[in-house]
């Protein structure tokens, strides 16, 4: 292991302060006193005025770094160092016990998750409802700020046939259709929104959260649910995998503002990923399969 080597560098030279305490040591124990009387690692004015006068003395060029001007070219220390480090990975156990260590952290509340745990006022509406005329102000300014991907427009007839299509394939006994590969393909398109369709397109994304890249395993530990299935343009009856993607509990929840944004952001990862075709104003462009006609 590169970091063992590196210690080498150091053998045989024993810190001067080595198993000096209190108990044993006339110095630690003078040194103890003074620092209870007055430390000046935690007075804030001290502190300041040392890192100031340290600023002005590298300004003056009286002092300067120790490693100023030295590469790996010129001294031997960086060269080990550096040739020790090449090709250095933690190992698959190392990374365990990394991850482990981080999720107990965030189980004792000594490291905060971005989002986690910060309490969300509730909402100035509850139990309340906006007035006709409100809410007719609300709508204009949607349609006139596109905010809704879909708001106010219309699927072209070739898509409708095909939505239709699905609908009535939805009814038949899945298992029976001659397309369907046991589980593996999702074709043809509609299946309903059920476990295996949501397993499928969680089994696409390789059980990771297409937002924040959380692994199904972890979002598990971290928010005690599985990754749900998200409908990219909100629109719950078009449930195809052009239309369908994997998110955490939390991403899920943030997605739910700023729609027209979230809408073109996982069209476009779709789109590089999977190749999958939208219209400019995020209209999902399926592909005519043969076999439904
Ligand atoms: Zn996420």
């Amino acid at each position: 292991m590169g970091f063992d080597k590196g210690n080498n560098l150091r053998k045989g030279k024993e810190p001067w302060n080595k198993g000096k305490n209190k108990s044993n040591s006339d110095w630690a124990k003078r040194n103890s006193e003074r620092m209870k009387l007055n430390n000046p690692m935690k007075n804030r004015d001290s502190i300041s005025k040392r890192v100031n006068t340290i600023k002005e003395m590298y300004k003056n060029g009286e002092i300067k770094s120790w490693n100023q001007g030295l590469t790996k070219e010129n001294n031997n220390v960086l060269k080990t160092l550096s040739e020790n480090r090449k090709g250095f990975k933690f190992s698959e156990d190392c990374k365990k016990k990394m991850s482990k260590t981080r999720l107990n952290l965030i189980k004792e509340n000594k490291v905060k998750i971005f989002g986690k745990g910060i309490e969300i006022p509730k909402s100035y509406m509850l139990g309340k409802h906006h007035s006709k005329k409100t809410k007719d102000i609300i709508k204009n300014k949607a349609l006139n700020r596109d905010m809704r991907t879909f708001l106010g427009k219309s699927h072209t007839q070739e898509s409708k046939n095909i939505i239709s299509l699905k609908a009535k394939d939805r009814l038949k006994d899945k298992t029976k259709n001659p397309m369907w590969k046991g589980g593996i393909s999702f074709e043809p398109y509609p299946l309903t929104f059920d476990k295996e369709f949501k397993k499928l397109i969680r089994e696409r994304d390789n059980f990771t959260c297409l937002k924040c890249n959380t692994f199904e395993a972890d979002a598990k530990k971290l928010y005690g649910k599985n990754l749900t299935t998200h409908h990219i343009d909100y629109i719950k009856e078009n449930t195809f995998k052009e239309n369908c993607c994997a998110v955490c509990v939390r991403c899920n929840a943030e997605v739910n503002s700023n729609r027209h944004h979230w809408t073109k952001f996982f069209q476009s990862l779709l789109a590089e990923k999977y190749g999958y075709k939208y219209s400019e104003n995020g209209e999902i462009i399926l592909e005519v399969n043969n076999e439904i006609k």
